[in-house]
């Protein structure tokens, strides 16, 4: 029976970062025959140049594949033949206000599963030479969880693929990937998530708007356009936002103690599966 292969799921945040980099130097094993980088085409343009930096320094190849462009794809609306209703495939988990000011939220997601999950096993089946029904184990998946995100561990679903979580076998935190990049003379990481990513907490909205305006008005901009696209539906009846208070990014004072009070539902980061 041939070895599985084992793949890194490179969402090129801290953590996956982190492990990638430890692998290129020999201290979580065996070498991976690859990354895979499951891009949305809406990151900011600091993961883009820390991912350009971060190939360069891996031994082994960083795939990157696409299903489309997120934020295009979210934009489209449907016409549903039995009753002309109008619907999209593609669900962002939007914060909603209704027209009598209930604040609620789509809980629905499924940008996660297709632009990002989806993508990333179809390569990996390929790498893997994965057959059709396959039932055993082709392909090892390390994925770039730490010990202080170890509830969103789960095993994979596909029988020909198994999960690996190397940061949790060292019992390493975020902070301890920061520390190690640090130690070891590399930058550090950037956030990995859409821009606007509506899981986003206060502190990375500052940061985008502080840091990387161009960036933190394209989420300004996806926000007005989601609302006119669904607000011209028949079926939608609530205002999405990318904020949790439901005022327009534009408006918010980050800095105020109920606009800090967001949680970040993230935990850490998306980091290739969204905090799935
Ligand atoms: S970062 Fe946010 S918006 Fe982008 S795919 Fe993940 S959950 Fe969806």
């Amino acid at each position: 029976m041939t070895e599985p292969i084992h793949i890194i799921s490179l969402g090129a945040g801290v953590q996956s970062s982190t492990m990638a980099l430890m692998a290129a130097l020999g201290q979580i094993t065996p070498m991976p025959a690859a990354a895979i980088f499951a891009d949305t085409q809406d990151e900011p343009a600091s993961v883009y140049t820390w991912l350009d930096w971060l190939e360069k320094r891996l031994p082994f190849p960083v795939h990157r594949v696409t299903r489309g462009k997120l934020s295009s794809a979210a934009l489209v609306m449907r016409t549903r033949k039995s009753d002309g209703s109008k619907f999209t495939t593609t669900d962002i988990p939007f914060w909603t206000l209704s027209a009598d000011n209930q604040l609620g939220r789509i809980t629905h997601r499924s940008c996660t599963a297709d632009y990002k999950i989806a993508p990333l096993l179809k390569l990996a089946r390929k790498l893997g030479g994965i057959k059709r029904g396959q039932k055993t184990v082709g392909v090892v998946q390390w994925i770039g969880i730490s010990v202080d995100e170890i509830s969103r561990m789960k095993d994979s679903r596909d029988q020909w693929a198994e999960h690996r979580w190397p940061l949790v076998e060292k019992r390493m935190n975020r902070h301890d990937c920061l520390m190690w990049m640090e130690r070891n003379g590399y930058p550090k990481p950037p956030r990995s998530a859409c821009v606007y990513c509506p899981f986003h907490n206060d502190g990375e909205w500052a940061r985008l708007r502080d840091f990387e305006p161009a960036e933190f008005e394209k989420a300004v901009q996806f926000e007005k356009a989601v609302q006119t696209s669904k607000g011209n539906t028949q079926n939608f009846h609530s205002t999405p936002f990318l904020h949790r208070s439901c005022k327009p990014l534009s408006e918010i004072d980050f800095s105020t103690e109920e606009e800090r009070g967001q949680i970040n539902m993230f935990n850490n980061e998306c980091e290739g599966m969204c905090g799935v």
